[in-house]
């Protein structure tokens, strides 16, 4: 693998709804860095599998599908609430991939080591040489494990889906407490179990319990430990 320039990468892993969009959103607009939430990409190959009827179990199958794909990552465009626009084969698909259709599709597809391995190397390059703030599930212990800061957002499932619930509500879709919970359970089931890259806190990252916390808050808790890690390293130490 050629080497790459990870050292000012910020890696945000954590489960579905912790807060990591919204806290990566505002400390990359702080540090001026570049936003890159990776969940997007499992999602986008999850909606291109449906559209090029590449069945969720063919696991060589979607392999082979994100090769012929194209996935752009871009700054929001739009004012519509978005964080980032989200490119398949050059059509905007940013609330399409963000869907409970695709919410229950998605952790299968993720799990495959033949879809994480293809997905890989576009992480990694995308975050060389850059201030970027990299959101995941396995940033820090896999994608980018020499990331200058790794940070870990947890919350209490009940917290995590009330959020959800009242995201989604804001985007005019229709659920239901129950139904949102026992989605956010099964699909940490899925990726916390899954054996390759499972969901996991890096054993040097800092963990962050953000229920009953202000979004505000845990931004500048963040940010500082960052700006310390960067004055410590122009320090030389
Ligand atoms: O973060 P988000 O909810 O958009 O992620 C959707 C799904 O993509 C997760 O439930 C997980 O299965 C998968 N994922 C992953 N590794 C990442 C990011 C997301 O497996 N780095």
């Amino acid at each position: 693998m050629a080497v790459l320039d990870h050292h000012r990468v910020i890696a945000i892993d954590g489960p579905g709804a912790a807060g990591k969009s919204t806290v990566a959103l505002q400390l990359a607009e702080h540090l001026g860095a570049l936003l890159f939430d990776t969940g997007a990409l499992y999602r986008a190959v999850t909606l291109a599998s449906l559209r090029h009827g590449v069945s969720g179990a063919d696991a060589d199958g979607l392999a082979r599908l994100i090769d012929r794909i194209r996935i752009e990552i871009h700054p929001a465009s739009v004012a519509d609430g978005r964080q980032i626009d989200v490119l398949l084969d050059g059509e905007d698909v940013t609330w399409a991939i963000r869907t409970p259709e695709i919410d229950a599709l998605v952790s299968r597809v993720a799990a495959y080591p033949q879809v994480r391995d293809a997905l890989l190397p576009v992480q990694r390059e995308i975050a060389d040489g850059k201030t970027a703030v990299l959101v995941g599930r396995d940033i820090g212990t896999v994608v980018i494990p020499e990331a200058g800061t790794k940070i870990y957002l947890d919350a209490s499932t009940a917290e995590r889906a009330r959020r959800r619930l009242v995201e989604l509500d804001s985007r005019g879709i229709a659920s239901s407490y129950d139904v949102v919970l026992h989605d956010l359970q099964r699909r940490d089931a899925h990726d916390s179990e899954r054996a390759t890259s499972p969901l996991r806190a890096a054993p040097d990252a800092i963990v962050i319990d953000t229920d009953g916390r202000a979004i505000e808050d845990i931004v500048h808790e963040i940010e500082t430990t960052v700006r310390s890690h960067w004055e410590s390293e122009a320090r030389g130490e």
